[in-house]
């Protein structure tokens, strides 16, 4: 096992807070969490400050919208008190970086819903564990007509498009999918906006012998 910084600095209990959660952060291993850690002390600690600062604040002060889980700074989003937008159509999606890669194609004016994870069986998250309740209330309001999946696909997004799907369907609701614009194995969030504009545009409208 790497240690989590080297034998000269052992007892140093701040340092070594410090490049434990560098290393809670995804594709940071230990190797970098310690240059980070040690580049802020070197060389830069106002920027240092400035990110504690900051990691505070946004904790603080960024919640989850109430209606589609979107960060925001109130109770509900500024897209969700858009009332210019299409009340018909919501698009769900895995995070607020996927809701982000939609918004960037400006083609789309429905409402969203994050999901804020998907299932993923492997990790042990069980479609089941997915907040359902809340989406399904959200499924309720009497002017939603169509439901576009715009899970990335990859194992875990087709494994939650496919429950969803039939959760969705009892509710008599018209279910549609990205078109496969997207490529196999790819995440919105790195997906170029024209590509997840022209899979929006080609969604297919999902069948009973889909998935
Ligand atoms: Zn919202």
């Amino acid at each position: 096992m790497t240690r989590s910084v080297p034998d000269a600095f052992e007892g140093l209990d701040p340092l070594v807070d410090l490049v434990q959660a560098f290393k809670r952060l995804p594709g940071v291993g230990p190797k970098s969490a310690q240059r980070l850690a040690f580049h802020l002390l070197q060389n830069d600690r106002q920027a240092a400050t400035a990110l504690g600062q900051s990691l505070l604040k946004a904790v603080a002060e960024i919640q989850h919208c109430a209606r589609c889980n979107n960060f925001c700074h109130s109770q509900v989003c500024s897209i969700c008190s858009d009332t210019r937008r299409n009340p018909g159509l919501l698009c769900v999606v895995e995070t607020p970086a996927d809701l982000a890669a939609i918004e960037n194609t400006q083609t789309y004016r429905g409402y969203y819903y994050v999901l804020m994870g998907r299932a993923s069986p492997l990790d042990g998250v069980h479609p089941e564990s997915l907040d359902w309740p809340k989406l399904s209330e959200r499924l309720g309001d009497e002017s939603v007509s169509e439901v576009i999946l715009a899970t990335n696909f990859t194992n875990e997004g087709e494994a939650t498009a496919v429950f969803l799907t039939d959760r969705i369907r009892r509710l008599g609701l018209k279910v549609s999918r990205l078109a496969r614009g997207v490529p196999l194995g790819g995440e919105l969030e790195y997906t170029d906006p024209s590509t997840v504009a022209r899979a929006l545009l080609d969604r297919r409208q999902l069948g009973n012998n889909d998935f």
